[in-house]
């Protein structure tokens, strides 16, 4: 699956103008463990697991829910997949583990309070408040299962691959004929047809193939009842004894849908989100982070994307995407400003901004306002254009701050480009 921030980007950004635009596009995220419950509840065979934040309730858990297992599987409860290939900060390689019972609480409290990085948290990694620990199944065949959200036939699409367990991206690449994508009409709902191609995408080799007919059924109802966008199961899998259960669990759901989907919505963790767009949230703004070293402050998402475009070209690399929007007041520019000078990987900022419904003097203003109340430590760029223009650069030239100007945008790329890598 594609999950990078390049994803959400084109997602959020097709915004036309209006209020409504003020409101990004997010979706919410939810843990392994709470992901399981779910689908437990439709009757999806899931392994038996449960959750814990501290080593003493990893110990509760061990004695009353796990009395009889030699085995258990320890599973560290992140945003974020590929967690069996992480390692942490601390060096301890590996997010999920397998270990004998007695060794649970010592494995645990490593990896509670630690940070794990993985292919997906980005180099910052993500911090571990909860351990999932599941009893240790003997699987024998590790599948892969999805259903996604898809343009081209502007419904849901179901996935099935009968190599899984690991990354799901190098496996379409090198082998995109094992690959079944199922799309389901979604007045109709999902056909006994439709399942048991997907099964047939499975390929299971031991479990009964009505009885995962039947599993696939309960997912895509799950998925559809609770407006998810993306429901993954990396890997589903065989057992020894010859069932078919789901090993992992990754669920997103639409925001859009939150208004009725209050219960799953009230799972919502804001300890795993990147903290620059909890902040830019609360201020109503539409920011989402990246890495590179050009903040940017631009008006529209058409301008924005545009602006980093630019920016590429010129051989440097946005820091973010941030629209401040068409009526964006003086408050939210200075918390734009913030956000932008709080993140320690930005060299350079770059304000573009084409007045229209917005004018330039309110960003002007923001800017000067924020200066005051932040250190700015770093070359900012500005290019103004269009309404109140003048009156735009005349707050910026009295209020004495070292400012870059720029003509036209092209300038301005340039020079913030400069400015950051120098
Ligand atoms: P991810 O790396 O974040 O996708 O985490 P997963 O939940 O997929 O776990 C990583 C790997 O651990 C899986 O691909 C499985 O191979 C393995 N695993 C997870 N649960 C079990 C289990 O109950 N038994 C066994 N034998 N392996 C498991
Ligand atoms: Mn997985």
């Amino acid at each position: 699956m594609v999950r990078g921030p390049l994803n959400k980007l084109v997602s959020r950004s097709l915004s036309v103008a209006g209020n409504w635009q003020q409101q990004q596009l997010r979706r919410l995220n939810i843990h392994e463990y709470q992901g399981a419950e779910l689908m437990s509840k439709y009757g999806v065979r899931v392994p038996r697991g449960a959750a814990a934040s501290t080593v003493d309730e990893v110990k509760e858990i061990i004695r009353d829910v796990f009395p009889n297992n030699r085995d258990l599987v320890v599973k560290s409860q992140i945003l974020a997949g590929g967690r069996g290939l992480g390692t942490f900060t601390s060096g301890l390689k590996g997010g999920v583990h397998i270990v004998e019972a007695d060794r649970v609480p010592d494995i645990a409290g490593k990896m509670l309070g630690q940070v794990l990085v993985t292919k997906q948290t980005g180099p910052q990694g993500k911090v571990v408040s909860k351990v999932y620990l599941c009893e240790k199944l003997t699987l024998v065949n590790e599948m892969y299962f999805a259903i996604t959200l898809d343009r081209k036939t502007a419904g849901p699409l179901i996935i099935s691959c009968r190599k899984g367990g690991t990354s799901i991206e190098d496996l379409a690449e090198k082998y995109p004929h094992m690959i079944a994508k199922v799309p389901i009409d979604v007045f109709k709902g999902i056909t006994d047809e439709d399942a048991a191609k997907v099964v047939e995408g499975l390929d299971p080799k031991v479990s009964d193939k009505k009885d995962a007919v039947e599993q696939v059924k309960k997912l895509y109802k799950l998925f559809s009842e609770s407006d998810c966008t993306l429901l993954e199961i990396n890997p589903i899998a065989e057992t020894a004894d010859n069932k078919l259960v789901a090993a992992d669990a990754k669920l997103n759901f639409d925001d859009n849908a939150a208004f009725r989907q209050k219960a799953i919505f009230a799972l919502r963790d804001p300890t795993q989100d990147d903290p620059r767009e909890v902040a830019a949230a609360k201020a109503d703004l539409n920011y989402i982070g990246l890495d590179g070293e050009i903040g940017c402050m631009v008006n529209g998402a058409g301008l924005a994307m545009a602006t980093m475009d630019i920016i590429k070209l010129h051989g440097g690399t946005p820091a973010n995407f941030l629209d401040v929007g068409g009526n964006a007041s003086e408050g939210q520019v200075v918390e734009a400003f913030k956000i932008l000078t709080s993140d320690e990987k930005v060299k350079a900022i770059l304000v573009n901004i084409f007045g229209g419904i917005m004018k330039c003097d309110i960003i002007a203003s923001g800017i000067v306002n924020a200066a005051r109340q932040v250190s700015l430590k770093v070359p900012v760029i500005v290019r103004l254009e269009g309404t109140n223009v003048d009156q735009g650069k005349r707050i910026l030239k009295e209020s004495g701050m070292t400012l870059i100007t720029a003509e036209d945008l092209d300038d301005a790329a340039e020079k913030a480009v400069k400015a950051a890598y120098n």
